[in-house]
């Protein structure tokens, strides 16, 4: 390591590598703190060249490399779990190029999610995935991790708004995948990077797809019972031809944090639910969504159904829901922040298993979560330093996982394998599948510098590994 940082700083000027212990220190876990590892170093990247050369030393040496953007994500994908240098890509952070007409931007990695949508809203254009971490996670994170958001029941995940990407490959490469036409043929390599975990390379440049922003907004306010007749609400706008931007649930345990915090934003704390339905489009369609929307709302069971007044009052509710993880801080040091998605349609019954986990391993369990796609976001409070409750809160953890499994769900939402979910990949994919996937990250990086530890499971489960789980489907050819 020695003469690979003193190469790095040779590379980068020694404000771009940082070692010292208490500098590293923060960057020894993601938003998912129960799993750390200390690097060696952090590099600054300002661009691609940057990288390349980074990447290039660190295979002089044969150090492993780990991209980071925010540290944001929730499944300890940006930790450096086998050592090495962590790629920052924090200073990569130039919106490169805006061009209204084909509504696209050209944008480094660092940019800050919320930073783009604010920096063409003059073209009357926006960013549609909005995770709600927005405010700090970084697209070239959110490319990653095919980041969704509240808004992505409508408009599609990180993968249906990217459109190229360059990359700088594990030996140093640089390549350009697809095109900013979106018109790419061939294989869709920019769709086996977008989630790819930042195992494939580090992304250094990214041609995003802009949304034109709408003629109308309304944002209702379904406040209900319980959960689970906010889930039959769900049902039912989905069922009647409706497509909301967003039908986002909170429920009892969320809204009181929420509201005992800086993002309080007037929800009533005696609700058992609330469901934001956020409608978008038309003036005149808009107009008769809400009064459809608000109709399955009471005749789900909904008290009450309130419309935001103006846009301040629908930033205010957007802000409270976006602030939640951040409310949850309230009640105990730690949050595990879960994430599974099950069919919407089995949601109530799921729901009603999840908070039976939760109670029978005695934890503090709340949900928050992306309704209108089935995904789900069991939120666990804890004390990391209670080595019995941290055990507890992994147990609840995987049960929740199996239980979501079982219903015909996968393992993760939005917030990746990472670390955290290594070891239940055969819960939903075989030793083939598992095979197959692994070939693909070989193809890209066969000694797996980029990112090792990261989504193949390790041993623990592979006893378990299921020939029938529903990976793919597989053809028998004659
Ligand atoms: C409060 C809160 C709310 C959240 N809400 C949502 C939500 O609504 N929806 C959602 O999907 N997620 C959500 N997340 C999770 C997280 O914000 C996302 O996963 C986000 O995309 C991570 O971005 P980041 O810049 O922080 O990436 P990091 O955490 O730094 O890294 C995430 C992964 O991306 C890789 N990576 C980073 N940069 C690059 C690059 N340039 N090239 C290649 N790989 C790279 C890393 O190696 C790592 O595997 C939330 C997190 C928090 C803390």
């Amino acid at each position: 390591m020695t003469a690979l940082l003193a190469e790095l700083r040779e590379l980068l000027g020694a404000g771009g590598v940082l070692a010292r212990p208490e500098e590293l220190f923060v960057y020894e876990a993601d938003g998912l703190t129960h799993h750390s590892a200390r690097p060696s170093a952090v590099t600054l990247p300002r661009d691609a060249a940057d990288v390349q050369r980074i990447v290039r030393a660190c295979r002089k040496h044969g150090v492993p490399f780990v991209p980071r953007g925010a540290g944001t994500g929730l499944s300890g994908g940006a930790v450096a779990c086998h050592g090495g240098v962590v790629i920052e890509c924090a200073r990569m952070n130039r919106i490169l190029r805006v061009d209204p007409e084909n509504r696209i931007a050209v944008v480094q990695p660092g940019v800050v999610n919320a930073d783009l949508s604010k920096a063409v809203a003059k073209h009357a254009l926006f960013y549609a995935p909005d995770p709600s971490s927005q405010q700090s996670c970084t697209l070239g994170g959110n490319v990653a991790e095919n980041s969704g958001g509240p808004h992505t029941l409508k408009f599609g995940t990180t993968t249906n708004h990217v459109v190229a990407l360059e990359l700088v490959l594990a030996d140093g490469e640089v390549v350009r995948l697809g095109n900013s036409a979106g018109l790419a043929s061939g294989l869709d390599l920019v769709g086996a990077v977008v989630g790819s975990e930042g195992t494939l390379g580090i992304v250094t440049e990214i041609t995003v797809r802009l949304v034109p922003l709408p003629e109308r907004v309304e944002t209702l306010l379904g406040i209900f019972p319980d959960v689970v007749s906010a889930c039959r609400a769900v049902g039912a706008i989905i069922k009647s031809g409706l497509v909301p931007s967003a039908l986002e649930i909170v429920d009892q345990r969320t809204i009181r944090a929420v509201e005992a915090s800086v993002y309080a934003a007037g929800m009533p704390t005696d609700a058992g639910a609330i469901l934001i339905v956020e409608l978008d489009g038309p003036s005149a369609a808009v107009a008769v969504q809400v009064e459809r929307a608000s109709a399955h709302c009471r005749d789900a069971g909904a008290r009450e159904v309130a419309v935001a007044r103006d846009a301040a009052e629908r930033q205010r509710f957007w802000r409270a829901r976006k602030g939640a993880f951040g409310a949850m801080g309230r009640l105990a040091p730690d949050l595990y922040v879960h994430d599974a998605v099950v069919p919407r349609a089995k949601l109530p019954e799921i729901l009603e298993r999840v908070c039976a986990i939760g109670d029978a391993h005695r934890l503090r369990l709340s949900n928050v979560f992306h309704a209108g796609d089935g995904n789900l976001h069991p939120n666990i409070s804890f004390d990391r330093r209670d080595a019995d409750e941290l055990a507890r809160v992994l147990k609840a953890g995987e049960e929740i996982l199996r239980v979501c499994v079982e219903a015909g769900g996968v393992i993760s939402g939005e917030h990746g394998i990472g670390l955290e979910k290594r070891e239940y990949m055969p819960l939903v994919f075989s030793e083939a599948d598992l095979a197959a996937q692994i070939a693909l990250r070989d193809a890209f990086d066969p000694e797996h510098a980029c990112n090792p530890g990261k989504i193949f499971p390790t041993t623990r489960f592979c006893a378990e590994s299921n020939p029938k789980a529903r990976g793919y489907e597989r053809v028998a050819f004659e």
